[in-house]
């Protein structure tokens, strides 16, 4: 275990760096002591409302299936506003903190602490220590979207409940990387996904090990303390922020046609199909880390954010609404939202927790009468467009 220096931050890395051979220990027994706590992890129980709720027994012809229930955005967003609901989301099991953000930050912290080189010998770029990244990075990429699609696709160990289509994935597309859409899913994964990724971390650390960022001169650990819990809370806002302006982006026609296309080739989503993507967009997506750049004082920060880049894309895509984990033990994989996005392009740019969607007019709260909404719209802009040629 290491205790990161950060030379030349004047006064707040030094006084605090004692602390964080502490702080790792008691970050790594809290996360095992929930571990063994919540046996499965970020389990949950599934209570027969949830059950009902979710298990909607229709599947149409073309064998796909929705929820029963809309989508709705985090109630932190909720005005005016409701503080009892946002603490409950906040705090509940299973809620926003434990397992869905705790259950990452732990991946993170558990691979600063035991799998990163140490800061001081990232002061120059060499080959040894960005190696050790992106093999981790590769086994830890290949362990969780590769793990989450052998149960829910090759082993099926939850059949087909709580999926939204039983479409299988493409095997004779001339649209995918050898005629097969999740080889194609991987291919552009580990080929790129991973390398870029990878660019992103070491480019980071290079810049805390030189002082050119991470310089804020706090008066007092406790501040340090307070700016940096801060900022784990602020992670998946910025993610979610930071993805929806460049997925909108993306979807700008030169940009779509030429680089965010390869995406939605993917209809039928699974777990590789999150991270398959064309370099630039990769380029684009994993920039989030930038916004760290600016603010973070740890490295930790910048890996956690660089983390939910890197991971999120498996749940989100995994085309279920919940995953089986154990028998009346349900994982929320909360992949609806974006589900709408591959199925109809033009809505759920981001995603439900910071609602720009509803912002913007892009909602799809996933249900029929959205859809309905939907093709109106379509109907009307291209009524629209055919008047003023
Ligand atoms: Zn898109
Ligand atoms: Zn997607």
């Amino acid at each position: 275990m290491k205790i990161p220096q950060v030379p030349g931050c004047s006064g707040i890395f030094d006084s605090v760096a004692d602390t964080y051979l502490d702080t790792d220990l008691r970050l790594w027994a809290t996360w095992a002591f929930w571990a063994r706590a919540a046996p499965g992890s970020c389990l949950r129980e599934t209570s027969d409302q949830n059950m009902s709720d979710a298990t909607s027994p229709e599947r149409n012809k073309r064998g796909e299936w929705r929820p029963s229930y809309p989508i709705i955005p985090a109630p932190i967003n909720d005005w005016p506003p409701s503080p009892i609901k946002t603490f409950k989301w906040l705090f509940a099991w299973p809620g926003f903190i434990w397992p869905e953000n705790l259950f990452w930050l732990s991946i993170s912290v558990l691979t600063w602490a035991f799998l990163t080189p140490e800061l001081a010998a990232m002061k120059t770029f060499e080959l040894w220590w960005i190696a050790i990244l992106f093999a981790r990075n590769l086994v830890l990429i290949s362990l969780l979207f590769g793990g989450m699609h052998y149960f829910l696709y090759i082993k099926k160990s939850q059949g087909d409940r709580l999926r939204f289509t039983t479409k299988p994935f493409p095997t004779k597309n001339k649209r995918f990387r050898f005629n097969h859409q999740v080889r194609d899913n991987m291919f552009h994964t580990l080929a790129s996904g991973v390398p870029i990724l990878t660019a992103y971390e070491a480019i980071t650390y290079w810049l805390f090990a030189n002082n050119h960022i991470g310089f804020f001169d706090f008066s007092s650990p406790i501040a340090f303390w307070v700016w940096f819990v801060a900022l784990l809370f602020l992670a998946p806002v910025i993610h979610s922020i930071h993805f929806y302006f460049g997925h909108r982006l993306l979807h700008v026609k030169f940009l779509y046609k030429h680089f965010h296309s390869l995406h939605h080739n993917n209809v039928q989503i699974g777990p590789w199909s999150g991270l398959a993507m064309h370099p630039v967009e990769h380029i684009i997506y994993f920039s989030t880390v930038v916004v760290q750049w600016l603010i973070a004082l740890h490295p930790v920060n910048a890996l956690y954010q660089i983390h939910l880049a890197g991971f999120l894309p498996a749940p989100s895509h995994c085309g279920y609404e919940k995953m089986n984990v154990a028998r009346g033990v349900d994982l929320s994989a909360g992949s609806y939202f974006h589900y709408q996005h591959h199925k109809h392009f033009e809505c759920n740019y981001g995603g439900s927790m910071i609602p720009l969607d509803k912002w913007f007019g892009t909602f799809h709260d996933g249900t029929e009468e959205a859809d309905q909404q939907l093709r109106e719209q379509l109907r009307k802009r291209r009524e629209d467009m055919a008047a003023t040629d």
